[in-house]
């Protein structure tokens, strides 16, 4: 197994691998124009990524309203739901911003 440096981040890695584990570039089939549509491919996988946390992050504040709101209400309140509901909320609002954070920061 050789070794051979990523074109990206110019770490050491296997050349058996498809990936650069470092940072996710392709590193199969080589040459000048297949790496630049690599990066192009590592762009959009980013950029999917971030979709996907985005969505997440809504779901998390979604369900953590819907905890608040089932915890204050029947007859049988529950304050640890809701508490865990509020923690919900503000975790997926950080988590919210910092998505929009970094999609801004890569797009800019
Ligand atoms: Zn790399």
């Amino acid at each position: 197994m050789a070794l051979t440096t990523c074109p990206e981040c110019n770490k050491q890695v296997s050349d058996n691998a498809d990936t650069c584990p470092n940072c996710a570039y392709p590193l199969t089939g080589g040459g000048s124009t297949q790496a630049h549509g690599g990066k192009i491919q590592t762009v959009e996988q980013r950029s999917k990524r971030y979709k996907l946390q985005q969505l997440l992050s809504c779901l998390l504040i979604i369900g953590s309203i819907m905890a608040v709101m089932f915890g204050f209400s029947g007859d049988d309140p529950s304050p640890g739901i809701s508490a865990f509901g509020t923690l919900g909320i503000v975790v997926g609002l950080i988590w919210f911003i910092i998505v929009r954070f970094l999609m801004w920061w890569h797009h800019a």
